[in-house]
Parts: C-alpha cells; structure tokens; sequence
C-alpha cells in the first residue's frame, strides 16, 4: 500500500509538463527484455499500465483510445476480412477488432508476452476476445514479422505501439512503412498511432512523409481526446495503399451488430477535421 494522497505523476519535460493520477497501491512492476511494465491501483481512473513510465491504458478512458484505432479504419476499408496488429499487447484494439463479423482473422503480434498476460490479469475487460477463433496472438518483434508477411495478403495493419524509442522506434522508420505496403492487398490500409499532435508535429510530418515515399497514395491524420498522454490530445494516421480515402461505410455504422462508447459516424466525421494550425502548407 502506498501512502495515503501518493500520486503516480509522468512528466513530459520536454514540453514542460507532466500528469498525474492518485494511486492507491503499486499492483505489480517488473523489467522485461523489452521494458518496465507497472501496474497501480488509482483511486478514479481504475487499474493503470504503465510502461517504462508512460502512461498505456487505465479503465476509465481506454475505450475512446481503442475503438479509434480500430473502427475508423474498419468501416473505411471495403471488406476488411484479414487484420493484423503491431504492438497493441494489452489486448483492447484486437477486443474492437472482433468486434466486426466481417473479420475473419486477427493476428496480434506484440515483442513483450509479459503485456499481454499482465492485462489478462489486471485488465480481463479488455482481453474478452482472446479466446475468440479468429484471434491469433504472437509474441514476436512487429518489423521482422511484417518484412516477412507473404505479399498483398492483408486488409489492414494497426500500428498500436508504444512511443518511438526502444523497440518501437523501427515502427515508424519508412523500411517498415514500405514492408506494409508490400504486405497489404488492394484498397489496404494502414493505421498507425500518431502521438500527440500539438507536442509531436515534427513526428506527424516525418510519418506522412514517410508513409507517402513508401507508396502509400493517400494519408489522412484522425484526432481524439486522449485523457491520460501528453497534453491530453491524440492522433492517428490513417493510409491507403492505393487509393483516396474518400467516405466510409456510414450506413454500416448504424445497424453495426455491437455497442461502442465513443465512436459513432458523427464522431468519425469529425475525426478527420483538420485544425488550422496543422493544415500543410
Ligand atoms: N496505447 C498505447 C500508447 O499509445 O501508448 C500503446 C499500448 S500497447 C501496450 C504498446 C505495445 O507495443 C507494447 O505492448 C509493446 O510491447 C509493443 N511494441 C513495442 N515495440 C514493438 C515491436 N517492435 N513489435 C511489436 N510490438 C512492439
């Protein structure tokens, strides 16, 4: 038990900056090969994960963060039937994913297992859909496994890591970009997290580049509030392999066989809207 008022505090220094939230115990911690994953008990957002000190998932707030990174990108493609995800360990965009009927595989490919069965422990909300037939978790390094995909065979790529540094900085390299181009069949698309666009522009304009020099025809970038990482705002950047993306399935969205708490074709629409400050010039 930690002391009574002790609060788990990630500071952005960069930005001058930091979050905070009351903590009520340290559940767990412990080093991987990879990273520091800990896990703590907070008074009003629920279980936390932390990792290597960034702030992953709490209960309260990770459904906007994962029904964005999965539902966008699902009722744009025409047809998604075969997923994969990069990263994405704690299990909540796969839990989205499965969500479509439509889908008939979903493959998981995260480098640290020890995510994964810590969120079956802490988080079992967001890992209901692992035992689901069409779900197939992989414990491998995300580069390797896509420069190794058979070509033009997958519908879409969800990009779901953690930040760029450590493991994950490969993952947003235009090696990697090329690899899922290569990967992903026609009218394929490729969604990848983005980090905050008011303290990462730099890291927004390096990705559209790169994803456009690997082939990718048309990048379009998505925000959303993101409550618990750096300033509170998030994006996602979303490219099709081929094609514009123009629409999406919208009457679809209203007779979807299953409940979302965030997303809905208002919030999609919307999603898209480019502030002025972020408009190329
Ligand atoms: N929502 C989170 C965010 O934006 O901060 C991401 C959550 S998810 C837990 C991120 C996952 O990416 C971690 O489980 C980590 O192990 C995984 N990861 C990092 N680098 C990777 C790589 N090269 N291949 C596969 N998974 C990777």
């Amino acid at each position: 038990m930690l002391e009574p008022n002790a609060w788990f505090t990630e500071i952005h220094s960069r930005d001058g900056s930091a979050f905070s939230l009351r903590v009520r115990a340290k559940l767990h911690e412990e080093r991987t090969p990879y990273q520091t994953i800990a896990i703590y008990d907070t008074t009003d957002f629920g279980r936390l994960m932390v990792i290597d000190g960034c702030t992953m998932v709490s209960d309260r707030e990770n459904f906007i963060y994962h029904e964005m990174m999965a539902h966008p990108a699902l009722f744009t493609h025409a047809e998604p039937r075969r997923v994969a995800i990069i990263g994405g360990g704690d299990c909540g965009t796969l839990r989205e994913v499965l969500k479509h009927p439509g889908v008939a595989e979903a493959v998981q490919i995260d480098i640290d297992e020890r995510v994964t069965r810590l969120a079956e422990r802490y988080f079992p909300d967001l890992t209901t859909a692992n035992e689901d037939s069409r779900a197939q978790l992989l414990f491998d390094d995300g580069i390797a496994w896509v420069r190794a995909a058979p070509p033009g065979e997958l519908d879409l790529i969800i990009v779901d890591s953690t930040d760029p540094v450590g493991p994950a900085e490969g993952l947003f390299s235009a090696a990697f970009y090329a690899d899922c181009w290569r990967a992903l069949g026609p009218g394929g698309l490729l969604v990848q997290q983005s980090e905050s666009p008011l303290y990462h522009q730099r890291l927004l304009e390096e990705m559209r580049k790169a994803m456009q020099g690997a082939g990718f025809l048309d990048v379009k970038s998505l925000f959303f509030p993101q409550p618990i990482y750096p300033s509170g705002w998030w994006s996602a950047m979303l490219a099709c392999k081929d094609g514009p993306i123009d629409g999406f399935r919208e009457e679809t969205i209203g007779a979807r066989p299953f409940s979302t708490r965030y997303y809905n074709a208002e919030i999609h629409r919307a999603a898209f809207a480019i502030p002025e400050f972020l408009r190329r010039r």
